[in-house]
């Protein structure tokens, strides 16, 4: 029988499956180290925690309106007037399941076959397949280590054309951890506002943010811009609520819509309970967040300068997320107990294998010279990991 050739085209996710690998590896008793999830280690908040207890307590189990409760939007509203200086109503806010599935419905609402979406690289996993899902077409524009990772307006620029329908914004950025300052997004507004495209801005990572970097959202340049960007933001990472699957989308009220319909049939409303809880997160206190960027800093601080001290490894420093992308080109040509280092994946597999380490390939990021590591997890299993890698290198072969 014939199945979707669309279906057939979509990717698995390799950072969900690298995590499952790892943690089912460790579930049959095997040291590994993992550096490929992308979830904090620290416990959801005990105030968040109560919350939904109290929901379920209260009866609070039944459907809610499908694009979210007005209490949470009104609160998402008031954090993104407080946080980010953005004027907002319930009517603009629509709350999904993680922010996953707000991509996906902003994609959704804003595609027809053929558009392109431009994606800058490296990228996170799942823009370009999420893309595909709605028919549109993922432009890649690719950075490098020499530019901070940074795309340029003018490579931008480059890549435009007629049927370019937006451009993908992460800043803090996974899995590059760069930080777009306010002077580039301004340029990127421009040009966003100048030809007619949406931005869809990805600020999960927000809140996790160090050095002298504050996070700016695009949505906040000018009101062109604003009318034009679709905030995706969640739960997950700044509140360390990855299984709660809560995310939202801060877009014009046109957009809001037809992606409230699209949830009215596709999902309906994201969990009551997990609701209650993201009122708690985003309402209650906030210093946990700086708990963990503490831990973050220290954790980043350590793995980068071992990285820097390895020969033949090199990374540059992140300044957001919990991601740092090391550069493996060097050792290419190298092989370990008869296999030759020929790409990201060789590397990932040979060291899952051999040294019980995981983390994520670059090549599912458009980065194939480079592997993710994830250091979001404690400081004892970084140093851990980074001796096996260490020791790894040592057996290698010319
Ligand atoms: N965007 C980026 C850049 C991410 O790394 C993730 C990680 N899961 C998401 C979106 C989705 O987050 P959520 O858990 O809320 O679906
Ligand atoms: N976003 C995280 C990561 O990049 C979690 C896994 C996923 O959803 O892709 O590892």
């Amino acid at each position: 029988m014939v199945l979707s050739k669309k279906g057939l085209s979509i990717n698995p996710s390799p950072t969900l499956s690298i995590d499952a690998k790892a943690k089912k590896m460790r579930a049959d008793g095997i040291d590994v180290i993992g550096f490929g999830a992308g979830e904090p280690d620290f416990d959801t908040p005990e105030h968040v925690k109560k919350a939904a207890i109290a929901a379920i307590e209260a009866g609070f189990t039944k459907y809610t309106p499908a694009s979210g409760t007005l209490e949470l939007k009104q609160a998402i509203c008031d954090k993104l007037k407080t946080e980010n200086g953005l004027e907002y109503t319930p009517a603009n806010i629509i709350v999904s399941n993680g922010a996953k599935h707000s991509l996906v419905n902003a994609f959704q609402a804003i595609c027809n076959p053929g558009d392109e979406v431009i994606i800058p690289g490296p990228y996170w996993v799942s823009y370009p397949e999420m893309v595909k899902l709605v028919d549109a077409v993922p432009v890649i524009v690719n950075t490098t280590e020499e530019s901070g990772f940074k795309f340029t307006v003018e490579q931008l620029r480059q890549a435009l054309t007629e049927k370019t329908k937006a451009i993908v914004l992460n800043s803090p950025c996974n899995p590059t951890g760069m930080v777009y300052t306010k002077d580039e997004l301004a340029a990127i507004a421009d040009l966003a506002v100048n030809h007619g495209i949406f931005v869809i801005s990805d600020e999960i990572y927000e809140k996790l943010i160090y050095d002298n970097y504050t996070h700016v959202s695009i949505a906040s340049i000018n009101d062109k811009i604003k009318e034009q960007t679709i905030i995706v933001n969640g739960m997950s990472k700044a509140y360390a609520m990855t299984g709660w699957r809560i995310g939202y989308t801060a877009s014009n009220a046109q957009i809001a819509k037809i992606m409230a319909n699209i949830q009215s049939h596709a999902t309906s409303n994201p969990n009551s309970i997990a609701q209650k809880a993201a009122l708690a997160a985003i309402r209650g206190p906030q210093d946990v967040i700086g708990t963990m960027v503490g831990e973050f800093v220290r954790r980043r601080d350590y793995m980068v300068e071992r990285i820097n001290a390895m020969p033949g490894l090199s990374c540059v420093k992140p300044n957001g997320a919990f991601y740092v992308l090391m550069n493996i080109s060097k050792i290419f040509g190298k092989s370990f107990k008869g296999t030759t280092i020929t790409n990201s994946d060789v590397f990932a597999e040979l060291l899952l294998e051999h040294a019980k380490v995981a983390l994520v390939p670059g090549s599912g990021f458009s980065i194939d010279t480079h592997v993710r590591l994830s250091y979001a997890t404690s400081l004892n299993n970084i140093t851990e990991g980074l001796n096996r890698i260490e020791a790894f290198l040592h057996d290698m072969h010319e």
